[in-house]
């Protein structure tokens, strides 16, 4: 099988994370990181390496206090905890243990302190109410801001400092188990924070992904949907893009240079603030039919003809058969009239596009979709999505890299 390696030409390398998962530094946008106070590492699994949380109300100065101070050997007040109990935590546990429980501690007790409910003892419907409350959170990009993991971990917080002070444990309730389990259902559905490791899809799957796609193309709707598809992947593959980065790219964060390759922003705002921008080179491939490039505008094609003349101009530009036999990113790039649009977007029935982007869900939708018609069986299917172009980019790299050493 025709195998090239996914970065081939010199220039800025894609953002690549090291081998604990987290980006290398100067890879994510200064912006991304506005306010970090708790930093919430969870199962590598994912593309997305940390986040931050909101700041907590500083009106709980022993809690603000305490986290700023290194805490080993040190036995500091918690609120509604006997301070032998906390001095208890540092002799019988690791530091990171102890960090955890402390940390998840206090997050617990100041949302309590804000609805001015009891947290120690905490009724157990307060404590679902906190897993499906936390669960719904999202990020500015719109992705889930905590993993079944950590919501996991802050219920067995809860319960290590409600069974040291010899109450009952209220994540052993049903109501609880209920709310993680009803939230692991939804994250599930929507490929959001998997607790399973993503399918990383390696470039020959890949290949053999997007060569069903094509063949399959036997409608106008059907071409429009594969040219969409097909950039996503070979766009998200080469430039180890996290679903999120996709969902937000705009017409005028990609240009291709004269060569064909493209010069993808990420991150950069569109308020006339560029400091923060993080450039992305993605290169032209030798195989045109793996060419992201290409892909990419072969797709923007569709997206100009729908801005310049709606549904009829898609359908002419789509409706015969078009052979695609060498590469087509260094001719002229296609001109979409308002470049603020966004890239990617989901296709109607019809033919239609909508003007909206294609949320971090779609995309996980469509790539499986995309893997279960070339035939993938549906064990592999199951764990394909979003976070498998960034983890067979990554791992495609690490082979790389290692086939060198
Ligand atoms: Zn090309």
């Amino acid at each position: 099988m025709h195998h090239e390696p996914p970065w081939s030409s010199v220039g800025d390398a894609p953002c690549i994370t090291n081998l604990h998962g987290r980006p290398l530094a100067g890879c994510l946008p200064s912006r991304r990181a506005p306010r970090i106070l708790e930093t919430d590492t969870f199962a590598c699994n994912d593309v997305h390496v940390s986040h931050q949380d909101t700041p907590l109300p500083s009106k709980h100065p022993s809690a603000e206090g305490s986290r700023a101070r290194s805490s080993v050997g040190v036995s500091e007040s918690l609120p509604g905890v006997d301070a032998r109990i906390v001095a208890d935590l540092y002799r019988l546990h690791s530091a990171s243990t102890a960090r955890n429980y402390r940390q998840d501690w206090v997050r617990f007790a100041s949302w309590c302190a804000d609805r001015g409910i009891s947290m120690m003892p905490a009724d157990p419907e307060v404590v679902a109410e906190y897993v499906r409350e936390n669960a719904a959170r999202r990020s500015g990009a719109g992705d889930r801001m905590y993993s079944i993991a950590t919501l996991n971990r802050w219920v067995a917080s809860i319960n290590y400092w409600h069974r040291n002070s010899g109450l009952r444990v209220p994540g052993e309730a049903a109501c609880v188990s209920a709310a993680v389990s009803s939230v692991r259902g939804i994250y599930r559905d929507n490929g959001e924070r998997p607790t399973r490791r993503a399918y990383p899809l390696r470039f020959g799957e890949l290949e053999e992904i997007v060569d069903v796609s094509r063949r399959d193309a036997t409608t106008w709707v059907k071409r429009a949907r594969e040219r969409r598809d097909s950039a996503l992947l070979l766009l998200g593959f080469m430039g180890a893009y996290r679903r999120s980065e996709l969902s937000m790219l705009a017409v005028d964060d990609v240009t291709f240079s004269r060569r064909g390759d493209l010069r993808v922003r990420c991150g950069g705002s569109h308020d006339g603030t560029v400091d923060d921008d993080f450039v992305k080179h993605v290169p032209l491939s030798r195989d045109h039919a793996m060419c992201a490039p290409c892909a990419y505008r072969r797709w923007l094609e569709v997206v100009a003809n729908f801005h310049e003349s709606g549904r009829p101009g898609v359908m002419r530009l789509l409706r015969g058969h078009e052979e695609f036999d060498s590469h087509v990113c260094s001719f002229a790039p296609p001109i979409v009239p308002d470049p603020g649009v966004p890239v990617f977007r989901a296709i109607r029935a019809n033919g239609n596009i909508s003007a909206a982007t294609l949320s971090g869900s779609a995309i996980h939708a469509a790539i499986r979709r995309r893997a279960a018609l070339a035939g993938y069986p549906d064990e592999v299917v199951s764990r394909v999505g979003g976070q498998s172009l960034r983890a067979g980019a990554t791992a495609e790299r690490l082979l790389d890299v290692s086939q060198l050493s």
